[in-house]
């Protein structure tokens, strides 16, 4: 089914107004004043801004409890004590995977994004259960947002024996991404954690999203293993640091030429921009030419209380969190949640230009700028050319 539209008057990412011609799908043509059509559906953007659909590039769709009603967060302070925490109350709330990623991805939808990374746990209690259900999800929600699953070892690799085997299936089936974290921190082991997630990735052919919480000289440590290996088997390109922590070290010069190794290994980095961490700093990435994307993480899981899945919220905070005040540099926020993101997904066609797909997002606001710290609700959003939400909400409803 093709979904042909006019869309009247909007201004593409700030620019003057035009009409925007769409056909089989995709962006046909974007001129002013394009003529009506007889059968053609139209639809008035009231001179507001047009974005691309955004991109929720690091999140946990498998362990959201929105939906559940609120529940007490009870985490305990370190990440083993939040990670031990989740798996035993995954079991005794019922989180189910299918159902709340099915919640999240509905509400990350009608705040307009069309594309989301998540990863998913995999361990020795749950097997391959997270992955089957965020892929039924995805197959429910095909033609209304992207889902790319990352086979993820939250409770640990090398500690965890099993968990490799398990995450090869996921990787067979399913998943399209290898993940892995911590491989000092949470393994003790960075050498076997890194050697056993490039070879996953070599065999697979797939590509690689890594956790990287560890912070200062030994996240430094584990990085320069990341881009060993990356160098090693020609994975430029396909590498993802996930947070980065230890780029946010107070040794900038250190924390400078760990970027430009990054830069130069094509290793693409993702940032929550954290307020209680020290975080990567955009503008040097930025200005090293690596490819920075935003997610939102984990939303109201047993995490923490955080998170509502709205991209443009990311974008500001993106903005608060590296001091951005010029509205090119908060326009560059948002370019990392929409165009960063499709980078690192590996999107095609993504854009406002002819022949883009046309996965868009229309916001009111007087400038992008203006959308990104006021965060209207989206008032349309299409998935190629589909109508998928409206003020806000996707139309499709939630379980
Ligand atoms: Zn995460």
């Amino acid at each position: 089914m093709t979904h042909d539209l006019l869309l009247r008057n909007v201004r593409p990412f700030g620019a003057a107004a035009t009409d925007m011609l769409i056909r089989d799908g995709r962006i046909a043509r974007i001129a002013p004043d394009l003529p009506a059509e007889p059968e053609l559906a139209e639809e008035p953007g009231g001179g507001a801004i047009l974005l691309p659909g955004l991109v929720e590039a690091h999140t946990h769709l498998d362990k959201s409890l929105w939906g559940m009603g609120w529940r007490e967060h009870q985490a305990g302070p370190s990440l083993r004590d939040k990670i031990d925490t989740e798996r035993r109350l995954r079991k005794e709330w019922n989180i189910d995977p299918e159902r709340q990623s099915m919640r999240q991805a509905l509400l990350s939808l009608g705040h307009g994004s069309t594309a989301i990374r998540s990863h998913v746990d995999v361990d020795t209690e749950t097997g391959l259960a997270g992955i089957e259900g965020v892929a039924r999800t995805r197959e429910a929600l095909q033609g209304l947002v992207d889902i790319e699953i990352v086979a993820f070892p939250q409770s640990g690799l090398m500690s965890r024996p099993g968990t490799l085997e398990l995450l090869d299936k996921a990787l067979s089936g399913a998943a399209d991404v290898v993940g892995g974290l911590d491989p000092c921190g949470i393994d003790a082991d960075p050498k076997g954690q890194l050697d056993a997630v490039f070879a996953l990735a070599d065999r697979h052919g797939k590509p690689i999203d890594i956790h990287l919480h560890e912070p200062g000289e030994l996240g430094a440590f584990s990085m320069e293993m990341i881009l060993e290996r990356t160098r090693a088997l020609g994975m430029q390109g396909k590498v993802t640091i996930s947070h980065a922590f230890c780029l946010g070290m107070p040794d900038r010069d250190r924390a400078r030429a760990l970027v430009a190794d990054l830069a130069e290994a094509r290793i693409h980095v993702a940032t929550v921009a954290t307020p209680s961490r020290p975080v990567p700093l955009a503008e040097d990435l930025r200005a090293a030419g690596v490819t920075l994307c935003a997610g939102s993480d984990g939303i109201r899981d047993t995490w923490g209380p955080y998170g509502n899945g709205d991209m443009l919220e990311r974008a500001m905070l993106l903005g608060l969190r590296n001091n951005l005040r010029a509205d090119s540099d908060v326009e560059h926020a948002l370019w990392c949640c929409s165009w960063g993101g499709a980078h690192v997904m590996g999107l095609e066609d993504y854009g406002l230009e002819k022949g883009c797909r046309a996965d868009l997002v229309l916001v009111e606001a007087e400038s992008v700028t203006h959308a990104v710290v006021s965060r209207p609700p989206r008032r349309l959003v299409l998935k190629g050319g589909k109508i998928v939400a409206r003020e806000g909400r996707s139309l499709r409803e939630a379980p």
